[in-house]
């Protein structure tokens, strides 16, 4: 695995900026976290594709030897630092570790779908709000509803020999920065309201 300082920096950069676009559904992953915990609780069997993604799912273990010397670059001790959630087994090979209580516990380059993906629920919310007119019964990842370069593998060392240009960095970024605007000048309460017409906030 190739780590490259500079390219890491930039990933860093641009997942700051994809935090700032999913910081906009709001409690949508809590209500979403909390619903998953009553409905696994209660023995439920129908839906559990759409449960929280971090419960049934596992990123740290699937991306371990990609994701294990990134972060040892950093500290060395961060997996044992971990508090993984206090639950059982979950569908697929879920809760992932960095499970945290108020989420994802890691701090930088998180793997790449965790950083990518719009649930089938984001799409639904992005869909009320006629910013996306695609399917939404699956999962999909940003650059599949909005043009992007493909260059995060190569940011991230997944690609040997990957090289990448600033201005494909640059143009990576003005389009999220573009996309997280159109989203960010909904009005408020109508942004809310697509939020709540998917998972009502008791849910
Ligand atoms: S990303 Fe979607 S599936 Fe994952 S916790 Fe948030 S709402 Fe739930
Ligand atoms: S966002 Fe964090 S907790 Fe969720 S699957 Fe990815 S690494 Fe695990």
């Amino acid at each position: 695995m190739q780590m490259n300082s500079l390219y890491l920096r930039q990933f860093h950069e641009i997942e700051r900026d994809l935090w700032r676009f999913f910081a906009l559904f709001g409690d949508l992953c809590g209500r979403c976290a909390r619903r998953t915990l009553r409905e696994s609780t209660e023995g439920q069997r129908r839906g559990r594709d759409q449960w929280c993604c971090c419960m049934i799912d596992n990123q740290v273990h699937d991306t371990w030897e990609l994701l294990n010397p990134l972060q040892c670059r950093s500290d060395r001790r961060w997996y044992e630092k971990l508090t993984p959630p206090a639950m059982g087994r979950m569908p697929g090979n879920g809760p992932c570790p960095a499970l945290g209580p108020t989420g994802c516990q890691i701090r930088q380059l998180r793997p790449i779908t965790c950083t990518t993906q719009l649930c089938a629920k984001m799409l639904r919310v992005l869909r009320r709000l006629n910013l996306f007119d695609g399917p939404t019964d699956l999962a999909l990842q940003i650059e599949d509803i909005i043009v992007l370069p493909a260059i995060l593998p190569a940011l991230y060392g997944q690609l040997k020999g990957g090289r990448v240009l600033p201005d494909a960095v640059a143009q990576y970024r003005l389009a999220i920065r573009d996309y997280t605007q159109r989203l960010a000048s909904v009005d408020a309460p109508a942004r809310q309201a697509a939020i709540d017409a998917e998972l009502p906030v008791d849910a």
